[in-house]
């Protein structure tokens, strides 16, 4: 295809940024992709640890088997192809594995949920309800605990959802999994993103590693783009990253450091190298309420023996704490997952352990919140009205739950690249 002569530049090569690369590159576009650091996924990340014995992924990267035909278009085939179903995923507390197909799930809640419960949630009625979750548990729901535990829970982990949602939300999501049950990704991640860079370099997209954008500014009809070694103007800019930069330079108004951390949990993590073999199977979640108020979830990776445990925490908790609560904190919480692994694995010879927190994210991704799914409501006024304002300015990052996890990026990635389309077609008439 043809290139256009019009310079696009994405900031942050997160999921929201690459997908927005593939659509814009395929319109014909010319990109150029910056990013801070020297991985492209953002949050959807991964490390290597004892000479590359253990593969950590951050994430268990679960989605909707609609993300297919958004693979397909934006990377090829090849991606579509890494979809796989998830076998199951496994309760604990009732010992019991289930796929999340929607037959199999039906039969499984039927066993723990009263059948007017049971009503409610396969009735369309219920879906337009103008209720929080909180409050449609609280309100609607007789058996809370098996409603929590069973719908809630492993939904809440796919989507970022949280008891403040709203349940049209929920409802969705839930409709969304039910349908073909929950897929994940045949190879690791760091895989998936070479597939994924090698797509867009061949598509033509420059991207630039290792580029921290530091300043953005209007300058007459065009965006002047600010990082530590070049300057860089462009018609139409698509901000993927953390908003911070766009935030502090462009809505001075905006006290943005408040607004961002006061609501936002986010995930601690505790990532385990098991020695030996061990019969876990990969792909299985195990999901546990609470064992001492946090709320967490296991997923286990079996080509690499790496386990993950993941743990809701509030992010402004980490923040401005003195180095000794920091390391007590981080070893309070190893020693806490240990213990929840002898308790639901029984003894796993643990090789290595390493705690993450919402600092140690933040140090690689410039999220102040830590390991998210997206930013939460707070920011929604001024995300979604960045294009009044700034014409030309998008913002392509995950915010609230509609726009964020894979499907919810390549959905938003989709759109933008539209609006960007025909913002740049107007202004060549
Ligand atoms: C632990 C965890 C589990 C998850 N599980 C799932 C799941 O199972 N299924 C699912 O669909 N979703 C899941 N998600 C959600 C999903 O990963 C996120 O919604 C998605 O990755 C967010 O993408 P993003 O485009 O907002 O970019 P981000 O991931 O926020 O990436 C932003 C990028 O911008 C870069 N950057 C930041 N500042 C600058 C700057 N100044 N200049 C240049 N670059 C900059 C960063 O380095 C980063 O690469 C999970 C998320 C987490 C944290």
């Amino acid at each position: 295809m043809k290139t256009q002569a019009k310079q696009i530049v994405i900031v942050g090569a997160g999921l929201g940024g690459l997908f927005s690369a593939a659509y814009l590159s395929q319109l014909g576009f010319k990109v150029t992709l910056l990013e801070s650091h020297n991985k492209l996924g953002g949050l959807a990340t991964w490390y290597y640890r004892l000479d590359r014995k253990y593969l950590f992924s951050v994430s268990p990267h679960i989605v909707p088997k609609s993300l297919s035909k958004y693979l397909r278009q934006a990377f090829g085939s090849e991606l579509s192809d890494e979809l796989i179903p998830y076998p199951q995923i496994y309760f604990h507390k009732l010992n019991h594995a289930c796929s999340f197909k929607k037959s199999d799930y039906q039969i499984f809640l039927s066993s723990h949920l009263g059948s007017q419960d049971l009503e409610r949630v396969f009735s369309p009625v219920e879906r337009d309800i103008d209720l929080s979750i909180k409050d449609y548990l609280d309100k609607r729901i007789e058996n809370k605990d098996a409603f929590y535990n069973l719908i809630y829970l492993p939904l809440s982990h796919a989507k970022g959802l949280s008891l403040d949602s709203s349940i049209q939300t929920f409802y969705q999501t839930l409709d969304l999994f039910l349908e073909d049950g929950c897929f994940g990704f045949k190879s690791p991640i760091d895989v998936l993103m070479k597939k994924i860079k090698t797509h867009l370099e061949a598509q033509g997209v420059e991207i630039k590693m290792n580029k921290k954008v530091e300043h953005i500014q209007k300058v007459q009809n065009l965006l002047k783009i600010q990082t530590h070694s070049e300057t860089i103007m462009a018609d139409v800019v698509l901000w993927g990253a953390t908003p911070q930069i766009v935030f502090n330079d462009l809505y001075p108004e905006a006290n943005f450091k408040e607004l961002s951390l006061t609501k936002t949990v986010s995930l601690n993590q505790v990532a385990m190298g098991i020695r030996g073999d061990t019969n876990l199977s990969q792909h299985t979640l195990f999901l546990n309420k609470a064992e001492d108020s946090r709320e967490g979830y296991f997923h286990f990776n079996s080509e690499f023996s790496s386990l993950i445990y993941s743990s809701l925490d509030k992010s402004t908790d980490w923040k401005n704490i003195d180095e000794t609560t920091y390391k007590t904190r981080k070893s309070s919480l190893m020693d806490h997952a240990h213990k929840l692994v002898e308790k639901f694995y029984g003894k796993l010879d643990i090789e290595f352990t390493e705690v993450s927190s919402p600092k140690t994210v933040e140090a690689f991704t410039h999220h102040y919140h830590g390991a998210i799914f997206g930013h939460k409501s707070d920011l929604d006024q001024y995300l979604t009205t960045m294009e009044d304002k700034y014409p030309g300015l998008y913002f392509v990052g995950a915010r609230g739950e509609d726009f964020s996890g894979w499907l919810g990026m390549a959905k938003l990635a989709k759109l933008t690249a539209n609006k960007c389309q025909n913002f740049l077609m107007e202004g060549s008439l």
